[in-house]
Formats: C-alpha cells, structure tokens, sequence
C-alpha cells in the first residue's frame, strides 16, 4: 500500500451520502484504511436528507422520497459494490434495477383536476412556448446569469400540461434559476416522451435510508470508518496565507464540549456545504411543524463562517437568504388498513406503488404524492401502507381548509388531498385510519435560487491544498443538483482531486450531445 495513503487522514464533515460515498471512494479508489477516515455528523444519525424512521403505531416519517434513472451513473457505479440490505450477495445497485423491473411505474393518473384524470397525451405548449423552451436549452448559461425562468417564458406557459409535471416533479417554481432549469432540460431530455407515464424513473426497494443508507453504513463501519455523531463542525483554521493555506484544525461541538480534531497539511478535510433539509421540524396529526427562521443546525451556519474568509468559499446568501421562497411542506402518511390504497388503485388503474406521482393540478398548494410499493421500510409489518407527498405552495390558503398548508396539522392536508381527489363519500375513514406526519423545510429548493459566477465554489477552492466542499452547493459543470448524483459526484471529485488519483469520470450526460434523444424531446414538445 502506498505508504502516503497509509498515514493519510481524512475528516468528512456532515454524514449524509456526500459524505458516505466519498468514504466509500477513500477506500475503494484512493486505498486509504477505513480507520483512517472520520465522519462528522451533527445529528444522531447518519443519511443527512437520505432520511426515514418512524414505527408503523406512531406513523412513518421521511423528509423527502426519491426517484433515480438512467442519468445516475455515479450513484448506480458507486452502489454497484455496496451489498444490499437483505442480501449480501446482491448488490444495493442490482437490488434497485431487480425491484424496478418487477413493480415498474407507468403512470395513469399524472395530472388531476377537480377528481378527474387529466388527458396528458399533450403538453399544451403554444408555439410560443415550444420556441421559448427549446431556445432555453439552447442559450449559453453564461448569458443566462442569474435570469430567473419567468424570465424566459409567457405566464401562460406555466399553466400547460408540460409545465404542471415537468415543475411538480423536479420541484421547480417559476422565480428558480433559469440557469439550472436549461441543465435540468439537458440532463433528463431522455424524459421528454415519457413525462407523463415516468415510466424511466426508477425507486429503491425500500426509503432512501434502509435502501440506501444503512446499506453503506454498514460496509464502511465493517472497513472500520469512526463515525461521530452528535458532534457539530462549528468552523475551519487555516495554516499559511494566500494560494497556499492548509486546513489545521477543525473546531467542533460534541454534545455541546469542545472536540476539535488537529489536521496535518497532508491530510484532507472533505465538508458538506449546506443543506436542503436544514432547520426542518415535524408535526403530527394534531400539530402542525413549525417553521425555524433562525440558525439552530450548524450546516449554514459553518458555510456562512467559511464564506467570510475567503471569497473562494462562495456565497451561502444566495441560496438561505430568503426562506420564503425556498420552503416546503412534505408530508408521511401510514395507514394500517388498505383502504386508500385499494381506492387509488381503482380511481387510477395502477397498482399500488407503480403510478409514480400523482399531481393535484387544481390544488392551491400543488399537491404531489405517491404511493410506496409495500413495504415501504424494510421492517413494516404486512398490511402496512405507506404515502409520500408535498405542496410547492406551502403558503397558500387551501381549497377545502381554509388555512395555508404550512400551518396545517396532518389531518387537514389529509382532507384537502381526499377532497381533491373527490373521495369526500369515504372521508372519515380514510382520515380515521391514517397517520399523517407533515414536515416544515424551509431550505428544501435553496439550491434552486438564481446564481451567478462565484455563488457555488468550486469542488476543490483554489488556495487550499487539503480541502474540498460537496453536496449540493458547490459548482459542477452540466450536472444538476436536488440529486443523489450530484453529491456523490462531488464526492468523486473531491477524492480524485485531492487524493491525485487519474480520473475515471465519465462525461456528465448533456442532451444536446445525443441526437436521439434530442430528436425525441422536441417531438413530444411540438405534439
Ligand atoms: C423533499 C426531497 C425530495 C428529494 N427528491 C429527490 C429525488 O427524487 N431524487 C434525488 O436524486 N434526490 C432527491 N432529493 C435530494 C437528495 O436527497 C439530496 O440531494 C441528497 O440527499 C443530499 O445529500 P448531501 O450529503 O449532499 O447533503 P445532506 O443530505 O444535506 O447532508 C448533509 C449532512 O451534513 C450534516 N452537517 C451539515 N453541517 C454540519 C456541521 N457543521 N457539523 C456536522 N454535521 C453537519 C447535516 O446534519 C446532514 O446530515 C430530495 C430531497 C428532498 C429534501
């Protein structure tokens, strides 16, 4: 082994899969020992946004759901090595595409309007607005700026079919980064023709965290990683000056006493910036969460701290200066009876777990949702059944609750969501027979602001020779963020970078490179 590698260090700041996977690389790649490798994590568990827990009496719970496809190289290459939760010769990777070709999704109920499903077979775009979205993929971004998309389309484009899903899906509101809106349109015009169906998306066999996280956890406690929980990163100091400083000591809070860890000049410090799923809180049938303005998490506050000596670490401002335009309620709803389930499979023609999203077009508050394939969590008794959904419109008053959704407890965003889908008959024991746990992020699409040159730093910031930033904040080129694959390709970065190791990254895929694809998208966009 390379002596160097050897007595390496490496501190991971934050636990979630930025930081999982790139001690996953450390390892794999770099031949640096799991002993080696500390990761530093506020909370008392590991997965960061990649979260889900709960018990089936008190009700499920999960910040956010996921869906994966083909654009995911990284991840899927990475998870390729990592065993699966419920068979260790099977890897988490194999696991996912099995699960995806027994319950496909192949959505029947995309779009509904007043209880009704919406015709999608159109996106409903003018020629106004099919000139104006294929001219967006093809601006440069460096013209764009910090356009935001209304911007770049006619209001009446944000009331078409296309506009409905493609926004409901990635989570998109129209004062977001056009910049980052062209990347999106990019990386998933593969997705074009099958908008309405999803039937290219793929989901884990379980949540993100049994499926994904424990998984990896498990291989790296097994390599011998030190995992520290409960302990916050609090700041950086620097060694030298100039373009050539070095990280020396990272100062740190566990349980509250100072735990600071001394750093040499060759080892590497690899810090999550920020985070989607900062200052969150839940609430409960009965209570609604609250929304945290102030700084409680340390996840900001450290990016903030960093940002004020050097410009190079970037502009945290930009993306958590303005909470009002970047929250979102979630909602986690458990029943132990099949009688949603059963009613949605008739109303929609989809089995349970395989009509992907379901978007409530009329909802003040843009509901989406959908439903899990059972079970849901690796552990759920039989006859468990698990939703996820979230409103883009957390601040508007309801249609059937008088009351903006960010103040609503569980059961009032169950009425509204069973209302709109015209099941008032059955109300009372659909609502009787649930637990729904809403949750308040009030940084959810941060990422999403409109940026310019030098907000996001760069993976590995000039100057420094033993630091790298990932997750969703620092600047990657043609890749997109809200996505597992962008932290992990940061992480992949970061190692590579830092480690010296050549490069086994494939090209980050770009629509515009792939006439098929291309030919493809612009068909469905003029249909
Ligand atoms: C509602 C929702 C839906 C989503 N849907 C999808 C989807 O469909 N597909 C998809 O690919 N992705 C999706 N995502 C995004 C995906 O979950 C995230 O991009 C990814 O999990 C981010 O991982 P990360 O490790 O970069 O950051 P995080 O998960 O935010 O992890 C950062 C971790 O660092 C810790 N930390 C931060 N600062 C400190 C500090 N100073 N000291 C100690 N610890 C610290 C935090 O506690 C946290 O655990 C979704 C996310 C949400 C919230």
């Amino acid at each position: 082994m390379n002596r160097a590698r050897e007595d390496l260090r490496a501190y991971l700041v934050g636990g979630g899969i930025a930081s999982l996977a790139a001690a996953v690389y450390l390892i794999r790649d770099g031949g640096v020992p799991g002993r080696n490798i500390t990761i530093v994590e506020e909370s008392p568990r590991l997965g960061g946004s990649l979260d889900a827990g709960g018990s089936p009496e008190h009700g499920y719970s999960m910040r956010g759901s996921r869906m994966y496809g083909a654009a995911y190289t990284l991840m899927y290459e990475l998870l390729s090595g990592i065993p699966s939760l419920d068979d260790p010769h099977r890897s988490v990777t194999r696991d996912t595409l099995d699960f995806w070709e027994t319950a496909p999704w192949e959505a029947k109920a995309r779009l509904v309007e007043d209880g009704k499903i919406v015709d999608t077979s159109s996106f409903g775009l003018r020629e106004k607005d099919q000139a104006d979205l294929i001219g967006l993929m093809l601006r440069d971004e460096a013209a764009l700026g910090a356009k935001r998309i209304d911007e770049c389309f006619d209001e009446a484009f944000f009331r078409t079919n296309f506009w409905f899903m493609w926004s409901s899906m990635f989570g998109f509101g129209t004062w977001h980064s056009a910049v980052e809106l062209r990347r999106y349109f990019l990386r998933f015009l593969r997705l074009f023709p099958d908008l309405a169906s999803l039937r290219l998306i793929q989901s884990t066999r379980y949540n993100g965290y049994d499926s994904i996280v424990k998984p990896m956890a498990r291989w790296l406690e097994a390599q011998g990683v030190v995992f520290e929980v409960g302990a916050r990163v609090t700041d950086l100091e620097f060694s030298g000056s100039g373009d050539r400083k070095a990280v020396r000591r990272i100062s740190c809070l566990h349980e509250g006493r100072p735990s600071d860890f001394d750093v040499r000049e060759n080892d590497v410090v690899i810090v999550t910036l920020g985070s989607m799923t900062a200052e969150s809180s839940w609430g409960s049938m009965t209570t609604a969460p609250v929304l945290n303005r102030g700084r409680h998490d340390g996840a900001w506050a450290l990016w903030e701290r960093l940002a004020e000596k050097d410009p190079a670490f970037g502009r945290p401002r930009t993306f958590c200066g303005n909470i009002d335009l970047t929250k979102w309620v979630t909602f986690t709803v458990t029943h132990s009876d099949g009688r949603f389930f059963r009613r949605m499979e008739a109303f929609s023609a989809n089995p349970p777990g395989c009509g992907g999203l379901v978007t409530l077009k009329t909802s003040s508050w843009l509901l989406t949702f959908h439903l899990y394939h059972p079970p849901a969590y690796a552990e759920a008794p039989e006859g468990t059944f698990v939703w996820w959904g979230y409103g883009l419109f957390p601040d508007r008053i309801g249609d059937f609750v008088q009351k903006k959704m960010s103040a609503c407890i569980g059961e009032e965003i169950l009425v509204e969501v069973f209302s709109h889908l015209g099941f008032q008959d059955d109300l009372g024991a659909l609502v009787r027979g649930a637990r729904c746990i809403p949750c308040m992020l009030p940084y959810t699409t941060s990422q999403f602001m409109p940026r310019a040159a030098g907000d996001r730093p760069q993976v590995v910031p000039a100057g420094v020779v033993n630091l790298a930033f990932v997750g969703q904040y620092c600047e990657i080129p043609d890749d997109v963020v809200y996505t597992v694959e962008y932290s992990v390709h940061s992480a992949l970065l970061a190692v590579t970078s830092l480690l010296g190791l050549e490069a086994k990254l494939p090209p980050t895929y770009r629509g515009l490179d792939h006439p098929k694809a291309l030919v493809g998208a612009i068909r469905t966009i003029l249909r």
